[in-house]
C-alpha cells in the first residue's frame, strides 16, 4: 500500500498510485501505456490519460469508491476521474491488495518498495496470458482428470484470536475451490493433511506463512501462471489482521481472505465485486464462491467449473445457475442492479441527513 512522500502533492500522490495498481495498462487506458514511471511527476489531473486512469482505478473498486462518494459528497460517485477529489484521495489512501489490477506489459521496469510485491509483479511480467489459460496443478497429485495443489501452513505467528476457527476456515477455502473444480489441500509441518490427518508425500505446492508486519497490505500471493505439480509458489498473511471481534465475522472475513489469496495462486487477476475485489467486502458465503462472482467464468475456464470430491467426505456446493450468457439478458440484470443500486444510494443519502439534521 503506499505512502506519500514527503515532497509529493495530493494529485501526484494519486498518479502514481494508479499506476502501481495498473491503471496506465487499463483497457480504458490505452494511451497510458505510453506513459514510464519518470513521467508521473510532469503529467497534470487534467491530463486525459491521468483521467482515465483514475476513472478505471475507482471502476475497479466501485464499492469502496461509492462508500468514500457517499461520506465525503452525501451523493453517490460520479466517475469523474478527478485526481483532487477528496473521495478519490481517500481512495487512494485506503488499504487494498497491492497486487495490480492489470498486467505491466512486459519490459516494463517496476520498482516496488515492498519486496514481496516486486516478487509478484516480477512473476506476473513473466507469464503470458497464454500461459495460464488451462490453470494449474492439472492431475498432480493423484488427482485423475481434475486439478490438485498443495499449500503447506507454517502456523507460526497466526492470531490466537482465530485460531480455534483455521480448521474451519481451511474447510471454508476447500470446499469453495473444490466446487469449480480444484482440490486444495492444506498439508501441516508434520506432513499430514491438516483436515483429513494422511500422510503427504507429494511435493508441496504453495507456502502460507503469517507476516507480524507489511507495508500496508493484509494477504499477498504469487499470481499463478499454469502452475505445475512441481512449482512452488507462495501466499503470506498478515498475522495482525483478525477482520472482527466475534467467530462468524473472524471466520467469514479470514476465509475470503484466504480465498482471495489462494485465487491468485490460482492464477486469477482482481474484478470490481466478489472474492476478487481489490479492497475486502463484507457480506460473502463461507464455503462457496459467491453465486454471481465475477471470477466464476474465469474460474471455469481454468478449472473445468465441474465439481470435485472433497476428501474425508463432504460435497462440494452444488453448482449454481450458469451466469446468464446473452448479452441482452446481462445489460438487462445490470441496469436492474445499477437502479437497485441507486435508489439504495439515495434512502442512505436521505438518512445520513437525517442524522446530520440537515
Ligand atoms: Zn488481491
Amino acid at each position: 500500500v503506499p505512502s506519500r512522500k514527503p515532497n509529493e502533492t495530493l494529485s501526484q500522490f494519486a498518479i502514481r498510485v494508479a499506476w502501481e495498481y495498473g491503471h496506465f495498462w487499463s483497457p480504458d487506458n490505452p494511451e497510458g501505456s505510453n506513459i514510464s514511471f519518470n513521467d508521473l511527476a510532469n503529467l497534470k489531473p487534467s491530463d486525459p490519460v491521468v483521467v482515465q486512469a483514475m476513472i478505471s482505478l475507482a471502476k475497479m473498486d466501485s464499492t469502496a469508491y461509492t462508500k468514500l462518494s457517499l461520506v465525503h459528497h452525501g451523493r453517490p460517485p460520479s466517475f469523474d476521474g478527478d485526481a483532487e477529489d477528496p473521495a478519490m484521495a481517500a481512495m487512494v489512501e485506503s488499504d487494498r491488495c497491492p497486487i495490480p489490477d492489470y498486467l505491466p506489459p512486459p519490459g516494463t521496469e517496476c520498482a516496488f518498495e515492498d519486496p514481496n510485491v516486486q516478487a509478484v509483479v516480477e512473476k506476473m511480467q513473466k507469464g503470458t496470458e497464454e500461459a495460464i489459460a488451462s490453470g494449474g496443478w492439472p492431475n498432480c497429485h493423484g488427482a485423475v482428470n481434475y486439478h490438485c495443489m498443495a499449500i503447506r501452513v507454517n502456523p507460526a505467528g497466526m492470531n490466537p484470536k482465530y485460531a480455534h476457527l483455521w480448521k474451519k476456515i481451511m474447510q471454508n477455502v476447500q470446499k469453495a475451490n473444490c466446487e469449480i473444480g480444484l482440490l486444495m489441500r492444506f498439508i501441516g509441518m508434520d506432513g499430514k493433511d491438516l483436515l483429513t490427518g494422511e500422510t503427504w508425500t507429494s511435493n508441496i505446492n504453495s507456502e502460507l506463512t503469517f507476516v507480524q508486519s507489511s507495508s500496508g497490505w493484509i494477504g499477498l500471493a504469487i499470481v499463478g501462471q499454469s502452475e505445475s505439480c512441481g512449482s512452488k509458489i507462495w501466499l503470506k498473511l498478515l498475522a495482525t489482521y483478525t477482520g472482527g471481534n466475534t467467530d462468524p465475522v473472524m471466520e467469514q472475513q479470514i476465509s475470503a481472505l484466504l480465498l482471495h489469496e489462494g485465487g491468485h495462486n490460482m492464477g486469477l487477476m482482481h474484478t470490481n465485486g466478489g472474492i476478487m475485489n481489490p479492497s475486502m467486502t463484507q457480506g460473502n458465503p463461507v464455503g462457496q464462491w459467491p453465486p454471481n462472482d465475477p471470477s466464476r467464468p474465469r474460474l471455469r475456464s481454468l478449472y473445468s467449473g465441474v465439481p470435485v470430491p472433497i476428501p474425508g467426505g463432504g460435497t462440494p456446493n452444488p453448482n449454481p445457475n450458469p451466469v446468464p450468457d446473452t448479452l441482452e439478458k446481462r445489460v438487462r440484470d445490470l441496469e436492474v442492479r445499477n437502479i437497485v443500486n441507486e435508489v439504495t444510494m439515495q434512502w442512505c443519502v436521505s438518512e445520513i441527513r437525517k442524522l446530520k439534521g440537515t
